[in-house]
């Protein structure tokens, strides 16, 4: 058995599936069962004899290959997936070839040196100040700045600013347990993993005061003060006021400067949930957005979603770093400038202990492609998606909800919620286009999320083309009897 011999194995394998995949050749979905796949892939002989041939490897690898989901193909809009940068898959298989889990320093330096570094660079793009390197000397002790760490994930990042804002409201909870006058004010279309942080914090989804929307689905700052209002009748405090940017059905942004104002005012803390969309602020043209960002105590933003990293990269961003590094104790031990230690441990900061070097990859995508090449990657896709918005509502059968802000366009063709879920079950049972759908203001629509590079209008025609079909083909249809 060789290391190089089977990596060279993968890498052609995976070098001609990205030349098909970016062509359009295939089908970018392949559905099989799961039964007919563990027994295709013939799991249950290799991890008996676990004496897997170079050969059975290669067939191995172009079997589970030809299985997977494409979403470099240009049919894949599904879902906010990354279609990954070779160059952050590279990154991945160094750090999976060296583990080294820096949740303390001394287990991976270099890891723990590059997710430093990177925290500083989001930071800096927020707005905030970037936190100075151990061992600095703090000469201005007064001087607020920011801190952040890499989690798995979106869902885990916003999990743990709501500790962190849960400990500054009700900060001997970490000992005593929550106090029980605790609430959340969040729009109705937050992503459901904040809903589940205040299940997983014990203070409940009843706690969950639902902010007011407009058509858009967008936080109205007019309505703010009643939701308050209310919410200080009942006798509650808010841990936190979430705001997205962008929502996850239909990738529109709350107007995050008022909102910041209005939590400023009271003394809320401000989450941004921008694990999708705060990727703008690496775009002069769309940066506007998210105009007010840096009024927020904090912030969720994923790399694995709009920045063509490999899952996963999430950074967890705080305007102050001792909000962070007091989360999850209640004495603050955030005085590391103090000791004489060469690097930082992000043990202190996260829910995981054991931890991927997650900055890696990213570091690899933004060293192959520049800041400037994914600000041009995340204004194609939001043009494109504007475009297809264009020519769907020029179609008689066809309509949009909202007009687009990001990559995310949901649309219907006319008819009732089952023919929308019929005609993708349909188009995903072919495998050449793979879309996604939404229930937005109780109506379910089709979903595009324009993430892969290689997607142009053309194939936006096609499916929309084939949409129609579909539903012709379905005429007289019924879901049921
Ligand atoms: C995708 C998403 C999340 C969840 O992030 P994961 O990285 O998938 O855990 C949270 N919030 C919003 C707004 C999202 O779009």
């Amino acid at each position: 058995m060789s290391f190089i011999n089977r990596a060279n194995i993968i890498v052609k394998a995976l070098d001609k599936l990205d030349k098909k995949v970016k062509q359009g050749k295939g089908k970018v979905i392949n559905l099989c069962s799961m039964q007919e796949l563990i027994s295709e892939l013939n799991l249950k002989a290799f991890i008996k004899d676990g004496s897997m041939s170079e050969n059975e490897l290669a067939q191995f690898v172009e079997k589970y290959l030809l299985a997977t989901t494409k979403l470099n193909h240009p049919g894949f809009f599904a879902h906010q997936v990354a279609p990954p940068h070779y160059a952050g898959s590279l990154g991945s298989m160094i750090d999976g070839f060296t583990n080294n889990a820096m949740a303390i320093y001394e287990m991976g330096p270099p890891a723990a040196a590059i997710e430093y570094f990177l925290i500083n660079w989001f930071l800096k793009k927020v707005g905030w100040n970037p936190s100075p390197l151990p061992g600095s000397d703090l000469k201005n002790n007064n001087l607020q700045f920011g801190g952040g760490v890499l989690t798995h994930g979106g869902s885990l990042a916003n999990l743990t600013a709501m500790l962190a804002a849960r400990n500054q409201i009700a900060p001997d909870a970490w000992e005593n347990g929550n106090p029980n006058d605790l609430a959340l004010l969040a729009p109705s279309g937050s992503h459901y993993s904040n809903a589940r942080s205040a299940g997983i914090l014990g203070i409940g989804q009843k706690a969950i005061y639902h902010l007011q929307l407009d058509k858009n689905g967008s936080i109205i700052p007019d309505k703010l003060e009643q939701v308050y209002l209310k919410m200080k009748n009942d006798g509650k405090r808010p841990i936190a006021l979430i705001a997205n940017a962008c929502s996850t059905a239909v990738g529109i942004y709350d107007p995050l400067d008022e909102t910041g104002d209005f939590c400023n005012e009271n003394n809320i803390w401000f989450h941004v949930d921008g694990a999708h969309g705060a990727s703008v602020l690496l775009s002069e043209k769309y940066k506007h957005l998210v105009k007010g960002i840096e009024k927020a105590d904090s912030l969720t933003w994923d790399a694995h979603k709009l920045m063509q990293v490999p899952t996963l990269c999430a950074a967890l961003l705080f305007k102050d770093h001792k909000s962070i590094d007091t989360a999850f104790k209640q004495e603050a031990s955030y005085l590391f400038h103090e000791k004489e230690q060469p690097g930082f441990d992000f043990l202190h900061r996260t829910i995981e202990c054991t931890k991927a070097g997650l900055g890696l990859k990213l570091f690899m995508v933004l060293a192959a492609l520049g800041e400037k090449g994914l600000s041009d990657y995340i204004e194609s896709r939001t043009e494109l998606t504007l475009k297809a918005y264009e020519y769907i509502q020029s179609l008689p059968n066809f309509e949009c909800p909202v007009k687009p802000e990001s990559n995310i366009l949901c649309f219907k063709i006319k008819g009732d919620d089952d023919l929308q879920i019929k005609i993708r079950d349909t188009l995903i049972a072919k495998g050449d286009f793979y879309l996604s759908t939404t229930s937005f203001n109780d109506i379910r629509y089709l979903r595009f999320v324009i993430m892969s590079p290689a997607t142009n209008f053309k194939n936006i025609k096609q499916t929309i083309t084939n949409i129609g079909q579909v539903k012709d083909s379905l005429n007289g249809y019924k879901r049921c009897l």
